[in-house]
């Protein structure tokens, strides 16, 4: 989980939306781009590694690593 302070001062990197968490992922709750959070908590924040909200809800949020 991230901390609910740092959330607050987060911004989606592609549109400065607001952040959400969503457990093993970060979604914008504007563009809906849903950003993986690595195992020690630590949110993946890059646009191009960021899954959009369709494949995220498909996999249930639940994140592996497609590399
Ligand atoms: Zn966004």
């Amino acid at each position: 989980m991230i901390d609910k302070k740092l959330l607050e001062m987060m911004a989606c990197p592609k549109c400065k939306g607001d952040i959400k968490d969503k457990g093993m992922f970060l979604l914008c709750r504007k563009c809906g781009l849903a950003f993986p959070v690595l195992e020690d908590s630590i949110p993946n924040m890059i646009i191009e590694e960021a899954w959009p909200l369709k494949k995220a809800e498909k996999n249930k949020f639940k994140h592996h690593l497609e590399l």
